[in-house]
């Protein structure tokens, strides 16, 4: 079926980013792997080309788009490489930086926003801790009033670009005896006093993305470096995880797709007894079940990223989204490693790397539990 989310113009914006990842981002694919993340380059040559930052005003040295669509394309063809790239990118670009774009001060932006564009300031988001992710609202990281300022202790882990990021949008306790109304988001920069990284975490899957705990033992900031509003913070993360979550569902359905068609093609070339692995009527009637459940699951996607770039989509429908994207990807992956046989259980071959990658997504950017709880609560239960 014809896709009619995207048009000419966005179809020209996915051949440049093409060119990019042709030049730049295939050729190291093995170093990055090896790194355990995605060297500096990778952020200033995709700033250099325009693309990082898309919903940066112009003023600030983004590219000023509205239409989210962009954002989602770059995101396909990111995911098309590996899974980890659209995570590392997206956890700048349209996760954390659209907090400083959309809740930050003059001030802030001025001074974040032209380096978020460039790739010369990488940001990540500080929101898990080791005592818990799902329940956010029960994080402990405080930050206790000393003066004009305020004294940060605690810490974060799984934090993705974490061990390179240059700033990180930190959800912290400021108030003890509010819960949920008690948290405030800090912007923190690496270089300050007291902010310190363990190792890059060592994961089942996505290597090139890093992966890392941060530390926080009397960092000091001001009033200056609140996002947002004072005991705001878990409203204004309730109010921009949908965009978190469409994101990741368009990567989790273009990067099953990707290696499913990769998948499709190693059925048609190898042999066994006399004929294509793919003619006999299991794997036929399996692929044709897996391109049906792909696209499907990519007809409601694009219907969400259509109703998010008109302003439109719900927090249960960013939900659905998620879980089901992240499902349906897990599913597909598993049957395509068993469609190549053993060499799908061999590292050097993508389909095995695509199939460890997919896993944390339905753990990642709210559990598949509590998208479910999410949705239960909508139904009224
Ligand atoms: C590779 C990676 C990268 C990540 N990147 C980031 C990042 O950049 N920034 C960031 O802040 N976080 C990041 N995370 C953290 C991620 O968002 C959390 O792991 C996730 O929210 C789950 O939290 P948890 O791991 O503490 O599990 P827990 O909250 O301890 O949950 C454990 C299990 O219990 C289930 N559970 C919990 N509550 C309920 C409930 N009410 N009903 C039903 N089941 C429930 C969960 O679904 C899960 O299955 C990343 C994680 C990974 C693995």
């Amino acid at each position: 079926m014809k896709r009619d989310l995207y048009d000419e113009d966005h179809e020209a914006f996915r051949a440049s980013v093409k060119q990019w990842i042709d030049r730049s981002v295939l050729p190291d694919t093995d170093k990055h792997i090896a790194d355990k993340a995605l060297p500096r380059e990778f952020w200033t040559e995709a700033g250099a080309n325009g693309f990082l930052g898309l919903s940066i005003p112009e003023e600030y040295g983004g590219a000023g788009a509205e239409d989210f669509r962009f954002n989602a394309v770059i995101n396909e063809e990111l995911a098309k490489v590996g899974a980890a790239y659209p995570t590392c990118f997206g956890i700048h670009s349209d996760i954390t930086v659209p907090y400083i774009v959309e809740l930050g001060t003059e001030e802030q932006k001025q001074r974040w926003l032209p380096g978020a564009a460039s790739g010369e300031i990488l940001t990540a988001i500080g929101m898990t801790e080791p005592s818990g992710g799902s329940d956010l609202a029960a994080l402990r990281t405080t930050a206790v009033r000393d003066g004009d300022e305020w004294v940060i202790n605690g810490s974060k882990t799984f934090i993705t670009n974490g061990y390179s990021c240059d700033l990180v949008i930190t959800a912290v306790r400021t108030d003890p005896e509010r819960g949920a109304k008690g948290i405030t988001l800090f912007g923190i920069e690496a270089t300050k006093e007291g902010f310190s990284r363990g190792r890059k975490l060592d994961k089942v899957g996505m290597e090139e993305s890093d992966t890392a705990e941060l530390f926080f033992e009397n960092v000091r900031v001001s009033d200056a470096e609140i996002i947002g509003e004072l005991n705001m913070g878990f409203i204004h993360m309730m109010q921009k995880l949908p965009q978190e979550r469409i994101i990741c569902s368009v990567a989790n359905i273009a990067h099953a797709k990707q290696i499913l068609v990769e998948t499709l093609q190693y059925a048609k070339d190898r042999k066994a007894f006399g004929q294509s692995i793919g003619n006999f009527q299991h794997n036929k009637f399996l692929l044709a079940e897996l391109f049906t459940q792909i696209e499907v699951a990519e007809a409601y996607i694009d219907k969400c990223v259509a109703a998010h770039a008109a302003g439109e989509l719900t927090a249960v429908e960013a939900a659905k989204a998620k879980w089901w994207s992240s499902q349906v990807q897990s599913e597909v992956l598993d049957h395509c490693v068993q469609i190549h046989g053993g060499y799908g259980f061999m590292n050097e071959y993508r389909v095995a790397r695509a199939w460890r990658d997919a896993r944390v997504t339905k753990i990642w950017a709210g559990s598949n539990e509590i998208m479910k709880e999410l949705i239960g609560r909508d139904l009224g239960l």
